[in-house]
């Protein structure tokens, strides 16, 4: 086994809450993390000590970026061979293959901050969608956006006149809450607020149960009022995106932005041991051991989470968490039956099919000139039912949507399953959880916030704070 100690020169000033100018470190210094390079640690000079920030989705590279912009050294360590966590992109055939249906909603508040959208080159959604109910399809769109598609929508059986003057008036009641307020509103399960509201059971089941519960992964809108109103007020103030280059293109944004040597990818972390310090220990799969003197913050998703701390925090959450599985499929850019940017839904409340896009529509960038790329989302992980399987029933389902001879020669490119896409957010929820385990360990997640890519990056930010609080290093 090999000991790396990262900065731990014996400290000439053991307190750093006495001195916190002391900490404040040159950005530069983050690449000298790295365990692999020779450090003179016993020049004085060196900086004294870092963090070690562990798993480089959307939580652990916001809390970089936070560390790093306040002149903070840190280690980011990741399992697996890039950055993004949840949120990648795979390159097939010419084709920009998302890990999962994934959209960036230009209103989060916490990736506006954060997030460069201009050079992420954001390519737009339509404000609505087409759903399939009854054989047919029926356009909802924002009537802010799409004026007359919505007038037109209103006669349309997807959902009452009554229920679209509710819309409106469920997007001014949202739009006049702070975040910090609908975050910590009275909660209830979705579905129980849109009853409440006086939805009728047509727009529940026709619009609101593929809408919502194929962002939730949650088809019976049991997900707190909370999760739902944060959405929809983001819907309303935003829009949805693709990045020209995949969803991907996101975390490497924010990757791109640290100091070389700071990220070491394909570094598993196996335990983590305070031993009665300040200074956890960081054990790697290869045997590597490093400290940190500063605190470790541990950014990985829920269920590593539980393994890593080992009982340090409350019980271990026993809902159960949200599923899904993404089928990828290729056309001719001829033979799809539109050109729009428009998200299609099943609002039938038959078959498996939950969602479905053209993403070349959206982003032609998403595969090769005259090639449509087609993504069809499922809810669950659908075990027990081989891709082959799930392939014919897929293209089964469509074929009755826009006809057999078109969808026949769609052919399948790939088919992801996701087992953990999302934590359970039923209530009973805490969408500020403290990320302080003690003094020197930290958490981030979607799991401590809300499971949405700016809750991610909220709780990275938040997890760096409490570091930098409790050694007296105010963040700039
Ligand atoms: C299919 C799908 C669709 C989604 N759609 C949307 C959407 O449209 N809009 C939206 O806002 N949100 C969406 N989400 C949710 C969003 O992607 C997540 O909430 C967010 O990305 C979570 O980020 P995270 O950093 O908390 O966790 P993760 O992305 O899971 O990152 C954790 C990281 O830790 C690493 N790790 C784990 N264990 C270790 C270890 N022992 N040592 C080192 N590294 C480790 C992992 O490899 C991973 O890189 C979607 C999620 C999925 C899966």
């Amino acid at each position: 086994m090999t000991t790396i100690t990262i900065f731990s020169v014996p400290c000439t000033n053991p307190s750093p809450l006495s001195s916190p100018k002391r900490f404040r470190f040159n950005p530069q210094s983050s690449a000298q993390l790295s365990p692999t390079s020779s450090l003179p640690l016993q020049t004085p000079s060196l900086p004294k000590t870092g963090v070690i920030v562990i798993g480089a989705g959307l939580a652990g590279l916001a809390a970089a970026n936070h560390l790093n912009s306040n002149n903070i050294p840190f280690l980011l360590l990741e399992a697996s061979d890039a950055v993004g966590g949840r949120v990648r992109t795979d390159i097939v055939d010419g084709f920009l293959l998302d890990r999962g249906f994934q959209i960036l909603i230009t209103a989060y508040p916490e990736a506006r901050k954060l997030l460069n959208y201009q050079s992420l080159d954001l390519q737009k959604f339509y404000s609505g969608a087409r759903i399939f109910y009854d054989g047919q399809f029926h356009t909802v769109a924002d009537p802010l956006r799409h004026f007359w598609d919505s007038a037109k929508s209103l006669t349309n059986p997807i959902g009452s006149p009554l229920d679209k003057l509710l819309i409106g008036s469920t997007r001014i009641r949202v739009l006049a809450k702070s975040d910090e307020e609908i975050l910590a509103a009275e909660e209830v399960p979705t579905i129980a607020l849109l009853k409440k509201l006086g939805f009728s059971d047509s727009i529940i089941g026709r619009f609101f149960r593929p809408f919502f519960g194929g962002i939730f992964f949650d088809p019976d809108l049991e997900t707190t009022s909370r999760l739902f109103d944060f959405v929809f007020k983001c819907l309303a103030l935003g829009d949805n995106t693709l990045p020209a280059r995949g969803i991907s293109a996101i975390p490497e944004q924010l990757a791109a932005r640290l100091p070389s040597g700071s990220l070491l990818l394909n570094s598993k972390v196996v335990s983590v041991d305070l031993n009665g310090s300040e200074t956890p220990l960081v054990r790697l799969q290869n045997g590597d051991v490093l400290r940190s003197k500063l605190g470790v913050i541990i950014a990985v998703e829920e269920p590593a989470a539980v393994q890593l701390l080992a009982g340090r925090t409350g019980p271990v959450p026993k809902k159960p968490v949200r599923s899904t599985v993404c089928l990828y499929f290729t056309a001719n850019r001829d033979k799809i039956p539109v050109q729009d940017p428009v998200l299609f839904l099943n609002g039938s409340g038959k078959g498996i099919v939950n969602n479905m896009f053209f993403a070349t529509n959206v982003a032609s960038s998403y595969g090769p000139p005259d090639k449509a790329l087609v993504s069809v989302s499922l809810i669950g992980v659908f075990e027990g039912v081989s891709d082959d399987e799930l392939v014919g029933k897929v293209i089964e389902e469509l074929r009755g949507w826009f006809g057999g001879r078109m969808v026949a020669e769609w052919k399948h490119l790939r088919t992801y399953r996701i087992g953990f896409a999302q934590p359970n957010q039923c209530p009973p929820t805490d969408l500020k959880k403290n990320p302080r385990v003690e003094s020197g360990l930290y958490v981030c997640g979607d799991y401590l916030t809300s499971a949405t890519f700016d809750g991610a990056l909220v709780s990275g930010r938040r997890a760096s704070e409490s570091l930098l609080k409790d050694r007296a290093l105010s963040p700039s």
